[in-house]
């Protein structure tokens, strides 16, 4: 018998079954055979039309039930699924198309006049398949058999090629192998305690690794349930708590959760866990979850790189503001970034991983993988951090967000921490402005409490009482909302190109 390691463990397993895999919002229940049988008849299809195990397969479409089954076809038929963020336009999905070498895309059938020029292009193939499941794809699917025999693979051929979510630059293909996917899915299923009574309320994206792999990868190893809604919704949410026994999300669903006066306690008494990632949740987040459910939400980290390095602990303390322990299987050291000398306990440094949960390198980037993955193992994140006394591990923010002043090394969450802290204000993001004297300056973005203005002069002083002179913003400005990704992820690059002649 043939073995395709991570086809057999999230999807074989579940042949036959009938419980449960997908709570539509139509009411609607796809089981897991039904889904087997979705999947099977895509793989089917992507193999008829001639693609071979190995060849690429860009998926650029809606969250439905058919999409994730297009995810577990290219699994079952050894090709490499490149799943991409539904906002990007058709230039940058030429990016894509082309960087990857695609040999097939899926989009939407709004869009497939400019997809199939692509296409022509770039001679790849273009499927459709549309919100509610139907198109092309899904049309040819429904003429072909119910199986299809996996084809065989080893835990070091790759699964996935996921793009960077590109916030500090161009995004970068991410080569992941099955066993770095099967790896990270078993070992978070154990730490947070998945078992197949879980329903997950889902409502993240598909084209990520947080709704991908940490949610839907972790849902299938245990044979539970997912509530399966096409994107966040805080009304929405809430009518489906009741049935749900957990929830992962970005910072922003939890901010908007408590924006909204029908979150209550009661609504989320009877969940098991909340989970929180792929940006940094606020203390304060953190803290107004606790007194309104109870709940303490679970802060990890991770990246598309490397699935997920670190968690807080399932049992024993959720420590707000930072991103927990280095899981079980994962190594994480915090390094000189100019000796690459491991640091003590307590030293800012960058955050570097090792473990089965890390990539093979970027695709078709040879120097920028020299540069950031090491020859023992080690991944160098660009994300700077420090561990404490206790083991936590503390993130202070991108290697690219650090300001260099006067030759100080300023970390922008520092004084983020201090504006977040002031009277009126209810979020920050500091950025290093060019500048004539020092080189680069922080400039202080400032987002006011609902309806306020706080006083940039009351506050500034409360930041010149709290930190060093060289960090003390050379100016303050307030803006109506931080501009974020879809990921909720503070897109610095934005900001530091608005105000970079500030100071000229
Ligand atoms: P690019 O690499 O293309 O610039 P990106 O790093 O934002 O984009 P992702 O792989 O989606 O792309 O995001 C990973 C990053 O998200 C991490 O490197 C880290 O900076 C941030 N992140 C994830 N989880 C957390 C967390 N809990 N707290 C703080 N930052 C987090
Ligand atoms: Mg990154």
């Amino acid at each position: 018998m043939m073995a395709n390691p991570l086809f057999d463990r999230l999807f074989g397993v579940h042949a036959g079954k009938t419980t449960p895999f997908l709570y539509l919002p139509s009411g609607d229940v796809i089981t897991h055979q039904d889904f087997l049988v979705l999947a099977a008849g895509m793989a089917n299809v992507m193999i008829n039309i001639g693609l071979k195990p190995g060849d690429r397969v860009a998926a650029q479409v809606q969250k439905s039930p058919e999409a994730l089954a297009l995810y577990a076809a290219c699994v079952q038929a050894g090709l490499i699924f490149l799943p991409l963020n539904t906002a990007y336009t058709a230039e940058e999905l030429g990016y894509f198309v082309e960087n990857s070498g695609a040999t097939l895309i899926v989009c939407d059938a709004a869009r497939e006049r400019s997809v199939s020029a692509l296409g022509r292009k770039l001679s790849a193939r273009v499927e459709t398949l549309n919100a509610d499941g139907s198109g092309t794809l899904a049309d040819k699917a429904r003429d072909m058999p119910d199986s299809f025999e996996t084809v065989a693979r080893e835990g070091e051929d790759l699964a996935a090629f996921l793009y960077t979510s590109g916030t500090t630059g161009r995004s970068k293909g991410a080569m992941l192998t099955q066993n770095n996917l099967l790896s990270n899915a078993l070992v978070l299923a154990e730490e947070w305690r998945f078992t197949a009574r879980d329903v997950l309320l889902h409502a993240l994206p598909i084209f990520h690794t947080h709704g991908l792999f940490v949610a839907t990868n972790i849902i299938l190893t245990t044979g539970g349930s997912m509530i399966f809604l096409p994107k966040f919704e805080a009304g929405a949410v809430i009518d489906h708590l009741p049935r749900a026994t957990s929830m992962m999300g970005v910072p922003t669903f939890y901010t908007r959760l408590l924006g909204d006066a029908r979150f209550t306690g009661d609504v989320a008494a009877h969940m098991r866990l909340f989970v929180s990632g792929s940006a940094p949740l606020l203390a304060e987040t953190h803290q107004q979850f606790k007194h309104r459910t109870g709940h303490r939400i679970l802060e990890r980290y991770g990246m598309t790189e490397t699935n997920m390095n670190t968690s807080n602990p399932y049992d024993g303390e959720r420590r707000a503001g930072t991103v927990g322990f280095p899981l079980p299987g994962v190594e994480l050291k915090i390094t000189n970034p100019e000796t690459g000398e491991t640091l003590p306990d307590g030293e800012i440094g960058q955050i570097e991983v090792r473990g089965r949960n890390v990539f093979k390198g970027y695709w078709q980037m040879p120097e920028k993988t020299a540069a950031e993955l090491r020859h023992n193992g080690f991944f160098i994140t660009g994300d700077l951090g420090m561990t404490d006394e206790d083991g936590y591990v503390h993130i202070v923010g991108r290697n690219k967000d650090l300001i260099i002043s006067g030759g100080y090394n300023i970390y922008p969450k520092e004084i983020e921490l201090v504006l977040d802290e002031q009277p009126g204000v209810l979020e920050s993001a500091v950025i290093g402005a060019p500048h004539p004297d020092f080189g680069e300056t922080p400039v202080g973005v400032i987002v006011g409490e609902q309806g306020q203005a706080p006083d940039l002069t009351i506050v500034m002083e409360a930041l010149k009482a709290s930190l060093a002179r060289y960090k003390h913003p050379a100016k303050l400005v307030l803006l109506d909302q931080l501009p974020r990704n879809t990921m909720g992820k503070v897109q610095k690059n934005i900001l530091r190109e608005r105000y970079k002649d500030m100071f000229f």
